[in-house]
């Protein structure tokens, strides 16, 4: 008998015939003699919804207003699924955030989880119930409710599976496992069995939404085994797991994407000590997480710095750039937000050289300017216009020949 979490996204619990079908799995691995805790996001384009609401009742919203209705997507998912599975013989209780006590920090928006109480979950296990957990949200130490992040559920799960020492943790959503790339852009895009840690931190960092970042930092601390499955087939599946020695160590195993970037340049800014630390410090304080920095050579005591940041972010980050750039004398600050990200990754690039190289010539033989490059051990992303993104996908995907296995 073992303890077992699974979450579902928002495509698992559209509808209520798709609800059932979660029923049906979980009642499954509880005859199989699990424990079972569940999370669930809520139902497919409803937190959208909720967003878009928010920000025709106030275009500045209070985030601790906003955190509490985002969050609401999830109650109707978590009672929807209990009442099936009461409704089908199987005893099963829904828990909202601040019930089971999921405590974060006050980051309305992106909080992180700073602990869980394993105790109110246990107490309904004990009685051979099924946990029913809302995905997304916690509380904080003044009992306000906040939110973890887009894809937040993710995190949740494997929060929930580290505090009760779970056997594994699974996530169902609309793919059979992760692939090399997203599948629903490239066709030849091949499925995965095992990943490790570090890997898919990267690939979700660089974009490949099928898991949380968050989720895979926390599944990596505590070694949770994660496994992603497909909510609507058994074939399949992809273990996210330690590296281990038989698994492939490609030169590049990934390809990711992302579309939620915009850029900043702020022009003709003074080369003088401490310029860089008063434009950033701002973003910082106001916890804007900055991704690519570029500073060009200085010409004649002034250089252009680019860096770019998350789309949701541009409006607060252009006031607070603005207001910087005025007081330190540059000439003006552009955005760009039709721009998107590309990566390559993969851990064997550690001792390759020429892999650099073979992505700059495979994206100028399609005509796409690069606009800024950064790379890390396992890593290498270049900023592209965001028309591209698909296409360069495609063709490094083809380039680094990610279709064949090993
Ligand atoms: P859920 O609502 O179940 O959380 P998400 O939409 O957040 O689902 O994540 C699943 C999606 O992630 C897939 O539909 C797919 O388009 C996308 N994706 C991006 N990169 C990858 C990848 N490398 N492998 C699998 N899916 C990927
Ligand atoms: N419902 C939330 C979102 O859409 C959380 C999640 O799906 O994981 O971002
Ligand atoms: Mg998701």
């Amino acid at each position: 008998m073992g303890l077992v979490v699974q979450k579902y996204g928002g495509t698992s619990v559209a509808n209520i015939e798709k609800i059932e079908n979660v029923a049906r799995k979980v009642i499954k691995a509880k005859n199989e003699g699990n424990d079972v805790v569940v999370v669930l996001s809520a139902m497919a384009g409803e937190t959208d919804r909720l967003i878009k609401l928010a920000q025709q009742a106030a275009e500045d919203y209070d985030t601790r207003e906003y955190d509490n209705l985002i969050s609401t997507g999830e109650q109707v998912t978590i009672s929807l699924l209990s009442l099936v599975l009461n409704r089908l013989g199987y005893p099963a209780r829904s828990f909202l955030g601040f019930q089971v006590r999921i405590l974060t920090d006050q980051d309305y928006t992106q909080a992180r989880i700073l602990g869980v109480e394993d105790q109110v979950l246990r107490k309904e296990l004990e009685k051979g119930k099924i946990a029913v957990v809302a995905g997304f949200q916690g509380v904080d130490s003044d009992n306000n409710i906040t939110t973890l992040g887009r894809g937040g559920s993710d995190t949740s799960a494997v929060a929930l599976a580290a505090a009760l020492s779970a056997d594994v943790c699974e996530i169902y959503t609309d793919v059979d496992g992760v692939y090399t790339t997203d599948p629903n852009i490239c066709s030849n895009a091949r499925l995965l069995n095992k990943i490790s840690y570090d890997e898919m931190l990267e690939m979700a960092r660089a974009g490949a939404k099928v898991l949380q970042p968050r989720s895979v930092e926390l599944a990596k601390k505590f070694e949770v085994p994660v496994y992603v499955k497909s909510s609507f087939s058994d074939e399949g599946g992809t273990l996210v797991t330690k590296e281990d020695k038989d698994m492939e160590r490609e030169v590049v195993s990934g390809v990711t994407y992302d579309r939620d970037q915009a850029k900043i340049t702020v022009v003709r800014v003074p080369d003088k000590a401490g310029v860089a630390a008063r434009l950033f410090t701002p973003l910082a304080e106001h916890n804007i997480v900055v991704d690519m920095i570029i500073q060009n050579a200085s010409l004649e005591g002034y250089t252009d710095l680019t860096f770019t940041i998350s789309k949701k972010d541009v409006k607060e980050t252009k006031r607070l750039i603005e207001e910087v750039a005025k007081e330190v004398g540059a000439a003006k600050v552009e955005v760009d937000d039709q721009v998107a990200k590309v990566s390559i990754i993969g851990v064997g690039m550690i001792s390759h050289s020429g892999v650099a190289a073979k992505m700059f010539s495979t994206l100028a033989q399609e005509g796409i300017n690069i606009m800024m490059i950064s790379t890390s051990e396992i890593k290498i992303s270049c900023v592209i216009h965001s028309k591209y993104t698909e296409l360069a996908v495609m063709v490094l995907h083809d380039a680094f020949e990610l279709e064949k296995s090993s």
